[in-house]
């Protein structure tokens, strides 16, 4: 990559879900009109791309570059952000007596978790149209994603997150040279904080879902799932959600896969896992509503699913749904204990989010929602370094 060539990126435009409008897909954009997250569409019948061309592809998620929105390669950083693998995580199938049970592990992404796949799309897009300061909210993962992309691409980050956030967090993004804010309250009160900045110094707003692209750089989580099962899906895909960015990402790409011929029209059952300490994707799917309340009092030691009111919450919902999921809320006690019994059966120190997936499966086992022999896809969003006090619950 970075020879200042043409990626063959099919982009074609940007819509909005809600009204399906068309906007300019090479000028910097946000939320649609009416508030909605813009989805980029792509030229896919002009889409020649095979999963068997793929062999000898780079080992990072640009391997789908027709697929993403980077037009010319001299605007990306490749620092070997996705392609991830699929673990079969053997004595974790033997210990719970799932046969056919995978662990998608993020966290050996740069900067130890999947939020490198949105940003590092997210951060040359915004490059190649012309940006220079791009500013987040976070609860830690983004920010850290953020300032990494912006030092190897040579922009400036602004992060602000909670100043109750895990240490690693704030530490990472100033060592990367992001100029960095604590703020009192959450992820939204972050978000409400770099407002500022771009209203009024013209930062881009690289936010979960408030920009197109962070999204594209998640779903070739889909991508590989297909890749890495030689063209099969799973049965269960358990993800931990807090914006909901990948599981919307990863819905997204099955479609975009049926239409070039990868996939048919089967689709794994997308399950949503939260805290109950923070649930409002839950509370809303078991209420039957299209859209999630905020969420008072947030509270949990996942931060990444810290997040009290998610941007594409209807379109988690309709995912989750469509798909004959369901979204379940796990308690704090049983993430702490899915944390050590998942690092000791698979040898990964994942993060408290991957933990929640393991507890809700033993839920759904427990209730008969999951079948031990169905193929599931257990997603360890992070590494668990990062997370230290919330090991010890200091
Ligand atoms: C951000 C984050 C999540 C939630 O991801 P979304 O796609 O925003 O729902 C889960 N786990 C970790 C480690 C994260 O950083």
């Amino acid at each position: 990559m970075t020879t200042g060539l043409p990626t063959g990126s099919l982009l074609t435009h940007l819509e909005c879900p809600r009204t399906g409008e068309s906007y300019d897909a090479d000028s910097l954009q946000n939320l649609s009109k009416v508030g909605a997250p813009l989805l980029a569409r792509y030229d896919l019948d002009r889409c020649t791309l095979k999963r068997e061309d793929l062999r000898t592809a780079v080992g990072s998620l640009w391997r789908y570059a027709p697929l993403l929105p980077v037009r010319n390669d001299g605007n990306i950083a490749d620092l070997g952000e996705g392609w991830t693998p699929l673990l079969k995580a053997e004595r974790l199938r033997t210990h719970l007596r799932t046969p056919d049970l995978y662990v998608k592990d993020e966290s050996v992404n740069p900067t130890g978790s999947f939020k490198a796949r949105g940003m590092a799309v997210a951060v040359a897009r915004a490059r190649e149209l012309g940006a220079a300061e791009l500013a987040v909210g976070t609860a830690g993962n983004a920010g850290s994603a953020l300032a990494a992309y912006a030092a190897a691409l040579g922009l400036k980050a602004h992060v602000a997150m909670p100043d109750d956030t895990p240490k690693a967090f704030s530490a990472e993004c100033q060592a990367l040279g992001a100029d960095l804010a604590l703020v009192k309250g959450l992820i939204t009160d972050a978000n409400a904080h770099v407002q500022i900045g771009i209203r009024e110094k013209g930062w881009f707003d690289v936010a979960t879902l408030r920009e197109p692209y962070r999204l594209e750089g998640k779903k070739t989580m889909g991508y590989e799932l297909v890749e890495q099962l030689d063209g099969e899906l799973p049965d269960v895909i358990l993800y931990p959600t807090g914006g909901g960015t990948g599981l919307i990402g990863m819905w997204k790409a099955f479609d975009e896969m049926e239409r070039i011929g990868w996939i048919g029209s089967r689709r794994p059952r997308m399950v949503s896992v939260q805290s109950t300490g923070c649930a409002p994707i839950v509370r809303a799917f078991e209420n039957g509503e299209d859209h999630a309340e905020m969420w008072q009092n947030a509270a949990t030691s996942a931060s990444g699913l810290r997040v009290p009111r998610a941007i594409g919450d209807f379109l988690i919902l309709d995912a989750v749904r469509k798909s004959g999921g369901t979204a379940i809320g796990v308690t704090e006690d049983q993430i702490h204990a899915a944390w050590g019994e998942i690092a000791s059966h698979t040898g990964l120190m994942v993060a408290p989010e991957g933990a929640a997936t393991l507890a809700a499966l033993h839920e759904l086992i427990r209730t008969g929602a999951v079948g031990r022999d169905e193929r599931i896809v257990l997603f360890n969003t992070g590494s668990g370094l990062k997370y230290i006090e919330a090991w010890f619950r200091e």
